[in-house]
């Protein structure tokens, strides 16, 4: 005789799964992690229930809801361990970096990254790769360790260009935009998104349309960087369109620290506090400290245009606090340079010099410096030129060095990189 069992098998977990897929598609999330979670409860098949947590990852990292994220990814490696299946341990090792990656633990999200380039031997990991390598890069830029940044990076492209993978290097322009953003050539800082919103009109038509927002937002950085306010203005409405639409709020948290800075170089300081408190909250709810150590930046700048420089100093503090915690160097560097000139204008030499000396210990830890002139790099707006070792110089610097091969490393090669 039948009788009801409440497992599931394989072929009803495939569907409840594309069942819950297509509820997420339609915007229907809630739906959908109702769906999943039912398939983890009921499954009876360990590769369904692999796939229903790949979802709710997914799912989850775009919500911005990265602690749960996280303790998905954790269930994950544990099925692929039952499993016994290198493919997809390799695959949870990937999502837990990113978890980490997405909570500001870069540390751990470099480990893990380079246990999943450790666990390979099959085509399907292979093909994992190039997101690992990006992911190890934006983990090695949230730590402010630039040239193995670069290199990370320029594998993924790597990776990217060999398998066809638009969608790939889409992302990685986007973080390319986001690391010259940082070392302030903002001539590249532009060029990548562009090259990214490009990729997206040739090849875009079936993908997310978050594609689309993330390169406009990261054109739009640049463009604010440039001076070009009302181009910034322009992307970042298209991209907070978007990441509204969505419910993407990591995106939309972005967005708004933008806006206020975009009006904080109007000097339009009424619209621009209110933004940035707006997207502290959504910071805040999510995890993104290093998000939060820019807003604390921001606010400080506009208290030292309208001269409130205790206030300033405040705000400089917590944001030190923030990018100290994750371990951002050069956010901390900021800090000492802001403060540095507070200090000098209120005449206070013991801290003044303390700041100098923390000012030259930073600049010396972190390499920012050209190799061939020995001026500094990332302090204003110079085009950069990196080699294939991924060592950093001037453009112009590079341009007179000849062939006399890297002047850091001594590799020979001279013929620049494509990043
Ligand atoms: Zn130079
Ligand atoms: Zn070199």
């Amino acid at each position: 005789m039948w009788h009801f069992v409440a497992e599931m098998g394989q072929d009803q977990t495939k569907q409840q799964i594309e069942k819950g897929l297509k509820l997420y598609q339609s915007s229907e999330t809630e739906k959908a992690l109702h769906v999943w979670k039912k398939v983890l409860e009921k499954t009876s098949d360990p590769g369904g229930k692999f796939r229903a947590l790949g979802c709710l990852i997914t799912a989850h990292s775009e919500m911005g809801k990265y602690k749960e994220m996280l303790r998905f990814s954790l269930a994950q490696i544990d099925t692929a361990r039952e499993m016994e299946d290198p493919d997809y341990l390799t695959e949870a090792y990937l999502n837990l970096a990113r978890s980490n990656e997405k909570l500001c633990e870069f540390q751990q999200t470099v480990s893990y990254c380079k246990t999943c380039l450790n666990m390979q031997g099959t085509t399907v990991s292979l093909q994992l790769n190039g997101q690992v390598c990006l992911s190890m890069g934006n983990a090695f830029l949230g730590l402010s360790i630039f040239q193995k940044a670069l290199e990370s990076y320029e594998k993924a492209l790597r990776y990217a260009h060999n398998n066809d993978d638009k969608m790939l290097e889409c992302r990685v322009c986007c973080s390319l935009g986001n690391f010259y953003i940082h070392l302030k050539d903002y001539e590249k800082a532009l060029f990548f998104p562009c090259k990214a919103a490009e990729l997206v009109n040739d090849y875009g038509k079936g993908w997310s349309l978050k594609y689309r927002a993330m390169s406009q937002y990261h054109m739009s950085v640049a463009y604010r960087k440039l001076d070009r306010l009302p181009d910034a203005m322009e992307c970042c409405e298209e991209s907070m369109k978007i990441a509204l639409q969505h419910g993407d709020r990591p995106l939309q948290a972005m967005c708004l620290l933008n806006f206020a800075d975009i009006h904080r170089c109007r000097k339009d300081f009424e619209k621009a506090f209110p933004r940035y408190e707006s997207s502290m909250c959504i910071m805040t709810e999510i995890g993104n400290r290093l998000g939060q150590a820019s807003i604390y930046l921001g606010v400080a700048k506009c208290w030292l245009l309208q001269k409130e420089l205790d206030k300033a100093l405040d705000c400089l503090q917590r944001s030190h606090e923030l990018a100290e915690a994750v371990g951002n160097k050069l956010s901390m560097l900021r800090v000492y340079r802001l403060s540095e000139g507070i200090y000098r204008t209120k005449e206070m030499q013991l801290e003044l010099r303390e700041q100098v000396v923390k000012i030259l210990e930073c600049v010396e830890d972190l390499e920012l410096y050209c190799g061939m002139c020995g001026e500094s790099i990332g302090e204003m707006n110079q085009q950069l030129q990196a080699l294939p070792c991924s060592h950093i110089f001037h453009l112009k610097c590079l341009q007179t060095n000849g062939t006399k091969g890297c002047p850091k490393c001594r590799r020979s090669s001279m013929k620049p990189g494509f990043v």
